[in-house]
């Protein structure tokens, strides 16, 4: 008992210097970023202009990173409160139209009324935009994005359903392990933030894919109770 008792501080300590760490790093790559965009709007030739695009790209791959690590691991305390979930995706889904639209996607959804959840709002709707990029990254132009929210049980069920590549069962498996990408500028660090934050509420994300055909994410989060 002692001894896990350790070792949760242990690794809660970890956690908080890395956490700082990751915070420190964001401000000297700013400053960086700052300059290379100086340099790169005065560049007169192609190789200068060509080196600092790939500069800049790199920065913000960096700076993805470390806030997507940052929702991980900062040492932050949840703000819970009930969250309507059809008032919170209309919301997501403003963030996110036009990024879809613009590449001829259509966006159907279904929300059942009046399901709430206990969840910080914030990291709901993180985990929220992270399936709904992954599911836009994964359709090539005039794909179907289905948000659907209904109720079963006790619980409520988010589904995030992509015409996509899809997934083989070995990528399947390895979903949520720290930089698991398989995309050029991916940091493989989205979905293993949507578990931890869906863990925290007690809930569970279940995943369906079939290779060419799609993907459906279900995030299943229990419903919060009248009074609460
Ligand atoms: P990233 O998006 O940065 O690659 P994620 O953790 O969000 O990292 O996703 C990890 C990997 O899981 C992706 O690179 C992709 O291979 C796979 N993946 C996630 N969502 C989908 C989806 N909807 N369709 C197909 N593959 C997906
Ligand atoms: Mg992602």
């Amino acid at each position: 008992m002692r001894d896990e008792i350790h070792r949760s501080e242990k690794l809660n300590v970890l956690g908080e210097l890395a956490a700082t760490i990751a915070h420190e790093i964001r401000n000297p790559l700013t400053v960086s970023k700052g300059f290379i965009q100086l340099i790169k709007s005065r560049s007169t030739n192609d190789t200068d202009l060509n080196y600092s695009t790939l500069a800049l790209e790199e920065i913000d791959r960096a700076e993805s990173i470390i806030s997507e690590y940052l929702m991980y691991a900062k040492p932050q305390a949840d703000k819970y409160e009930k969250v309507n979930v059809k008032e919170h995706l209309y919301t997501v889904l403003k963030i996110i139209e036009p990024y879809t639209t613009s590449q001829g996607h259509i966006i159907n959804h279904n929300f059942e009324d009046a399901l709430c959840i206990i969840a910080d709002a914030k990291k709901f709707t993180q985990v929220m935009i992270n399936l709904v990029k992954n599911a836009v990254e994964a359709m090539e132009q005039d794909g179907q994005l289905t948000i659907n929210v209904y109720a079963s049980n006790n619980n409520v069920v988010i589904e995030v359903i992509d015409t996509g590549v899809g997934m083989s069962e070995d990528q399947l498996s390895r979903l949520g392990v720290p930089f698991y990408s398989t995309k050029d500028k991916g940091t493989g660090l989205g979905l293993m933030v949507c578990y931890r934050i869906i863990e925290a509420l007690d809930g569970k994300i279940q995943v369906k894919s079939t290779k060419g055909i799609g993907t459906k994410f279900s995030v299943i989060i229990p419903k919060a109770l009248e009074n609460e």
